[in-house]
């Protein structure tokens, strides 16, 4: 897969990209090609304002600076024609459709993504209508601007595509997932048994692996319940 991402900021993104699981999936490994590349673009390399200014104060009035519509246009057809790989446009920006595990699901099959980063008040609505991105939110709040949005979703992504987590941290049990049937993950223990004299529930320790998945399926619906019971359906 390529990600591409356009951002105000790059400098945001290599010490995320360049840790652990991002990173590693960016790597070849033996004769196998590496499984994700990342292009940082910014979008200000793209204005055509001679002071290299990208945003300007918004139509209407009120607070704040909005993203023009031609650094953005210029640096997504830029972008995309770097590579014939068709490109899946995303725009992260609060008022987009919540990300949800099963969206995260869908895109870690494309080969191309390209995610927009917006930053100041937000983006000039016309370039958006253009674009039509796919619109995703992290949550329900406000941040300063849509690269720490980006990288969650990169994160989410990238865990995703096929071969690049081993088997043993294979992400079937995990909480939403669909070997979890949607429902969160059961709770995990591991050495030493015994801590601050709290014991490690038994079931785990006497090798019976029926048992042990009975276990963790019940704890599982139990924290549902508990925690989430919307995730549980009507
Ligand atoms: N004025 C806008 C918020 C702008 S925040 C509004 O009230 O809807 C500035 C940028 O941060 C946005 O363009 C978006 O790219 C990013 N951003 C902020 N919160 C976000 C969230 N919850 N999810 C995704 N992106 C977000």
């Amino acid at each position: 897969m390529r990600i591409d991402v356009l951002t105000l900021f790059p400098e945001m993104f290599p010490a995320v990209l360049g840790t652990s699981i991002l990173k590693r999936a960016a790597q070849p490994v033996g004769d196998r090609a590496a499984l994700v590349s990342y292009h940082l673009t910014n979008i200000r390399d793209y204005t055509t304002d001679k002071h290299g200014k990208v945003d300007k104060a918004p139509f209407g009035g009120g607070p704040g600076m909005v993203m023009q519509c031609q650094p953005l246009w210029d640096a997504v057809q830029a972008v995309e024609a770097q590579d014939p790989a068709p490109a899946t446009r995303i725009l992260m920006t609060p008022q987009g459709r919540p990300l949800r595990q099963s969206i995260v699901e869908e895109l870690a099959l494309l080969p191309r993504l390209l995610v927009i980063s917006g930053h100041y008040e937000g983006i000039d609505e016309r370039v958006i209508d253009r674009l039509k991105p796919m619109e995703l939110s992290v949550g329900d709040y406000v941040l300063s601007g849509g690269e720490l949005p980006t990288m969650v979703l990169i994160d989410a992504v990238v865990r995703l595509i096929p071969g690049v987590l081993g088997d043993d941290e294979s992400t079937h049990h995990e909480s939403f997932s669909p070997g979890a049937g949607g429902l969160l993950d059961y709770p995990h223990y591991t050495k030493p048994r015994e801590w601050m004299g709290m014991e490690v529930p038994p079931v785990l320790l006497n090798g019976d692996h029926a048992k042990i998945e009975e276990w963790r399926k019940e704890q599982s619906r139990e924290r549902t319940r508990d925690r989430r019971p919307d995730l549980l359906g009507p």
